[in-house]
């Protein structure tokens, strides 16, 4: 049936699987370089993981409520550079603290400011402030050298030498010292700076909120960037929530020509010989192009969008056996907010000190943004927004779905109760999202956060497949879990399919 597709005239360059953000900012570039680009999204509301959702008069946030450098002029935040070359902005919020960690020994403030963070530390261990110093130093050395390289600089393959040795030589050789770091696991730094317990748990969890993964499973350029963006160029809250990003990404994918259908799900992508010549949706439509960029998981690109037999049997035996991080309870509500005139919008709730910070339910994540953009719900009330790990396996829509979901939801409520002790009494909306509903609406293999490759273990796979013309996008690529890296992925797919002199015209446009 598709024997003749490869001859066919297509009217785009390129197909984009998803509309996350790793796919949006990949599409937004190569229509910013001039090529004809189709967003292909399944579901109604662009975003994936980042998406907002309104119930109601609330505005949630599915996923993420934690950025950095979204507006700075020289921000290392590819998100912020993508945003920047097809010439859009957002307005945000800054705030500081970032968040407060509730221990069951202490509550703690966490500030972006290092000083600041590190007084914090030592009105409980002043031995362990001195050592998160050190720490903190080693990681913000490598931050200081990755800051003069925009990622925008970055491609997938051979080139980039190219355009580091031209552009960013001086920088090159400042990274030299960095090559061990850069390979490292920030439980490696941690082991030669710190010896103090409870920093030490800290940093677990500021990895773990990171990358799913501990201190020696989360690499340590992440956590440089983490905690460079965030002492250099604070913490900030789009107005309008996660989804005023997601809006301003399809803007600029739009202002150059690039296309996004929404409730368009892929049902295939099409290969002939050993190359992708288009894709075909559950309608039956087919879409030719000659590049396909998927974003959508590892795990559901080759097992659902290929037939077997298009990949080598090894190469996709490997790519889906990628361990993966779990998936999450999710507790979105609308509450009243009389009387709540102090509280704060971070919060992370450890329950149970002996128990490890990864088991599901003992570490729980609240986000309260209206506090910050108070448009996101109506007049005295706030959205709220809890969820912790929890696993796939064992979910089931049978006659027990609602009582577990019930039950599984009650140690986000305990950890609201933490921030709101009367919380039970404030709800007026409340939805309760398991791993079934996050696979659901995300699309997502097991609902799942995202590939669980430990550092030294094995690295995020490349953007590119054994299929010429296929490339891939998001978490499960190159660097990894985040918006940050998300959005870095999208950069490294766009930049390895034009030349470098285009890539140059860009760059030039830059304040780098
Ligand atoms: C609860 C939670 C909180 C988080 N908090 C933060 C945070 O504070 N800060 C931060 O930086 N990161 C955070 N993250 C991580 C971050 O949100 C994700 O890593 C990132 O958004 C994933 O983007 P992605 O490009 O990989 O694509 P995804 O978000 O996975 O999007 C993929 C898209 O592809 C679509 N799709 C899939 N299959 C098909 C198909 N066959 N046809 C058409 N479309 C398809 C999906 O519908 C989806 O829209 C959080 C994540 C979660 C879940």
């Amino acid at each position: 049936m598709n024997s003749a597709l490869s001859t066919q005239h297509s009217q785009s360059d390129v197909i984009v699987i998803g509309s996350g953000i790793g796919g949006l900012c990949a599409a937004g570039l190569l229509a910013r370089y001039g090529k004809r680009v189709i967003v292909c999204e399944s579901h109604t509301i662009p975003g994936g993981a980042a998406h907002s959702f309104r119930r109601r008069g609330f505005e949630f946030d599915s996923g993420p409520s934690f950025y950095c450098g979204l507006t700075a002029a020289q921000s290392l935040n590819p998100v912020k550079q993508v945003l920047d070359v097809l010439g859009e902005s957002l307005q945000v919020i800054p705030y500081d603290p970032l968040g407060h960690y509730h221990f069951p020994e202490a509550i703690f403030a966490v500030y972006s400011n290092t000083e600041k963070y590190r007084h914090e530390v030592h009105k409980i261990t002043p031995q362990g402030a001195e050592e998160l110093q050190q720490f903190e130093d080693r990681l913000l050395g490598l931050y200081e050298v990755m800051k003069g390289i925009p990622t925008l600089a970055l491609r997938a393959d051979w080139q980039v030498m190219l355009m580091l040795m031209k552009r960013y030589f001086p920088y090159l050789v400042k990274m030299l010292p960095y090559l061990a770091l850069v390979q490292a696991s920030v439980g490696d730094v941690m082991d030669t700076t710190v010896k103090d317990a409870w920093v030490r748990r800290l940093i677990d969890l500021e990895c773990f909120l990171l990358s799913g993964l501990k201190a020696h499973g989360t690499i340590a350029p992440e956590v440089a960037f983490m905690l460079g963006e965030r002492s250099c160029t604070g913490v900030e809250y789009p107005v309008g929530g996660s989804g005023a990003l997601v809006k301003a990404l399809v803007r600029g994918l739009e202002r150059w020509g690039g296309k996004l259908r929404l409730g368009c799900h892929v049902e295939q992508i099409l290969v002939e010989s050993g190359k992708a010549v288009g894709v075909r949706l559950q309608t039956g439509e087919i879409i030719p192009a000659p590049i396909v960029i998927s974003n959508a998981s590892i795990w559901d690109t080759y097992n659902h969008l290929l037939r077997p037999e298009d990949l080598p049997a090894s190469y996709r035996k490997a790519a889906l056996d990628t361990p993966a991080v779990e998936s999450f309870m999710h507790l979105h509500l609308g509450i009243r907010a009389t009387g709540l005139e102090n509280l704060t919008g971070h919060h992370v709730v450890v329950h149970d000190s002996s128990q490890d910070i990864t088991v599901p339910g003992n570490t729980c994540m609240i986000s309260i943004p209206s506090v910050w953009d108070a448009t996101l719900a109506p007049e005295e009330h706030h959205v709220v927004h809890a969820y912790t790990l929890e696993t796939f396996a064992g979910w089931e829509r049978n006659d027990e779905y609602e009582e577990k979901k019930q039950e599984k939801a009650q140690s986000l409520y305990r950890a609201l109760e933490k921030v709101i002790p009367d919380i039970r009494e404030r709800v007026e909306l409340e939805l309760i999202g398991t791993p079934l509903t996050h696979a659901h609406y995300l699309r997502r293999y097991q609902g799942t956060y995202g590939p669980a490759i430990a550092a030294g273990k094995g690295m995020f796979p490349s953007t590119q497949t054994p299929i010429k013309g296929l490339y891939r996008v998001g978490d499960s690529t190159m660097p990894g879990i985040g918006v940050p890296a998300v959005a870095a992925s999208g950069i490294l797919c766009a930049n390895s399919l034009v030349n470098l002199q285009q890539m140059g015209e860009l760059l030039d446009g830059l304040k780098f």
